[in-house]
């Protein structure tokens, strides 16, 4: 069977039996796809940039957001979703900014007013992630060169006026650049008829807003997948198999999170909004007992 995973290596090559499917691996990494489209017989056509082609028995979509392999199945496209996140980064964060630190502490510390947030998230190293959120129009930076940091800078401050100073110290000393990053989102529910040889998974499938589960999705589908075709070793069965799981879980997940982005971002700019993290959409599950790894 010949596999194509767009958004990774190309797999081709190999043989299967209806108990036993191998795989040949021959990666090919920068292959970047064009297009795809499906083909008689239930198999698809891989387009490269490069504008040469390869036929697959299964062509698997994992290239995120703006997915090429998308439009072969859905005509669902990423649109705004009202809100935008610009990541800025603390390094050496403990000497170098320990008042900072020490509003982070050892983990992720949010502080939120109506339709505007910082989150804060210490990665390893004393390397420290902010996302400044805040919900406004995609074009929020319109007359600035979003490479002149000063100027960036000076913008989010405006936005975040009347904020305590020691949140704002979070805007006025960051390292490095600013990155801008607008959120995208498919449409709820995102869906399509079945298409012989080509499917989907991830942000491909179903791109939400970042709440935390992207990642997990993701990895989710991939296994689902993995699982149906080592099961159903005709492609077209083990595709009915993934997509009758993976959809319906896809949509329930978008649901939450678009609830979730209301919920956290209100469409209004009242500083007085109170919103806590709203466990109740997305109801925390028992952690296994750690009580064995954790003595004292
Ligand atoms: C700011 C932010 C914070 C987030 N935080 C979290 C979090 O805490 N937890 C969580 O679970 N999720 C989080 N997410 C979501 C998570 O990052 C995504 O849901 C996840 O990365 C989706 O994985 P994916 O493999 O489907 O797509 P991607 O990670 O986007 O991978 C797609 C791959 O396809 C490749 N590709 C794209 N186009 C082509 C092409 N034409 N040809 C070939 N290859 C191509 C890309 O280079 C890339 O390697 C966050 C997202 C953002 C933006």
């Amino acid at each position: 069977m010949q596999h194509g995973l767009a958004g990774g290596p190309v797999a081709n090559g190999g043989d299967h039996g209806a108990l036993d499917v191998r795989v040949q691996v021959e990666d090919r990494w920068n292959h970047s796809v064009r297009a795809v489209t499906p083909l008689p017989h239930g198999t698809a056509r891989l387009h490269h940039h490069d504008h040469t082609t390869e036929d697959f028995d299964l062509v698997i979509g994992a290239d995120g957001a703006w997915s090429r392999v998308r439009p072969a199945l859905s005509h669902g496209q990423p649109c705004y979703a009202g809100v935008t996140m610009v990541e800025a980064h603390f390094d050496d964060v403990d000497h170098r900014h320990p008042g900072i630190a020490h509003l982070v502490g050892r983990g992720t510390m949010s502080a939120k007013a109506g339709g505007r947030s910082l989150v804060m998230q210490r990665n390893s190293n004393g390397h420290l992630r902010v996302y400044v959120t805040f919900r406004g129009p995609q074009d929020w930076h319109a007359g600035l060169d979003l490479a002149d940091t000063e100027a960036v800078r000076a913008r989010l401050l405006t936005r975040y006026q009347g904020w305590h100073e020691s949140l704002l110290d979070v805007l006025r000393d960051s390292e490095g650049g600013f990155i801008n990053r607008p959120m995208f989102v498919l449409p709820v529910p995102h869906s399509w008829q079945r298409v012989p040889g080509i499917t989907l998974l991830g942000d491909a499938a179903h791109l939400m807003p970042p709440v935390g589960v992207g990642a997990n999705l993701a990895l989710l589908d991939g296994a689902d997948l993995a699982r149906a075709v080592i099961e159903q070793p005709i492609p077209d069965e083990a595709l009915d198999a993934y997509e009758s799981v993976m959809l319906p879980r896809a949509l329930d997940h978008a649901k939450t999170a678009q609830q979730m982005l209301a919920t956290l971002m209100p469409d209004s700019d009242s500083d007085t909004d109170d919103a806590a993290f709203p466990d109740a959409l997305w109801p925390a599950v028992a952690l296994p007992d750690s009580s064995a790894t954790h003595t004292s």
